[in-house]
């Protein structure tokens, strides 16, 4: 069953590694199953690895896609919009890379920009870049800021994710209806009070004026 995805190399989070045949992706899921105590040649789960695999390159297609380029084209004619744009609530769905398990929440990114702004799609694009791929919440966050900063240079970049973990929900400590909130605030994001509290109170942050996240 030779077929889909090509054995080529992939750009990972730590560099270019040669990609396992679908062949080879498929035969692993069947070792899972059967450690799991199935049959993996049971009607069932006959198309089971085949379905697990083409799910993985949904879940995974990030790793795909260059969230620098995804950034690069932007508009210069603004009429000088100087203000700050906020995308809320982007629906995020991420794997933890601890337990490949799912993590959903939602992330809310905003910037202020500098003369080029970006499609606001492309934002929401770029969640789903970092997201599609193995991930710790901490370093997702980071991903999503660092990347506007460097590529559009703007005075200032926030994200915020909340999220629920699934390895906590359902396995482990068990502790369902927890979120975690993690941010990346940077320049006046991060450095002036006022363009703080305008980004938390926009993104609606219950913790916006308090202890500010
Ligand atoms: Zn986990």
């Amino acid at each position: 069953m030779v077929g889909g995805r090509p054995a080529e190399s992939v750009l990972t989070n730590s560099g270019r590694r040669q990609r396992p045949s679908q062949t080879e992706a498929e035969a692993a899921v069947r070792t899972l199953i059967e450690w799991a105590g199935d049959d993996p040649d049971r009607e069932g789960l006959i198309g089971t690895p085949e379905r697990v695999v083409r799910a993985y390159e949904e879940f995974f297609a990030g790793y795909n896609e260059d969230p620098v380029a995804l950034l690069e084209t932007t508009f210069e004619e603004t009429a000088a919009y100087d203000e700050m744009i906020v995308l809320r609530d982007i629906r995020l769905e991420s794997h933890c890379e601890h337990h490949i398990v799912p993590i959903l929440g939602k992330a809310h990114v905003g910037y202020l920009p500098t003369g080029r702004v970006v499609g606001i799609s492309k934002l929401a694009r770029l969640v789903e870049v970092f997201a599609k791929r193995l991930q710790i919440q901490e370093v997702l966050t980071a991903q999503i800021a660092d990347t506007i900063q460097e590529v559009l240079n703007p005075r200032g970049v926030g994200v915020v994710i909340e999220a629920a973990h699934q390895c906590m929900t359902t396995r482990g400590v068990r502790k369902p209806g927890v979120s975690m909130v993690t941010s990346r605030l940077l320049g006046s994001f991060r450095n002036d009070p006022a363009t703080r509290r305008e980004f938390l109170a926009m993104i609606g942050s219950p913790r916006s004026g308090s202890n500010g996240i």
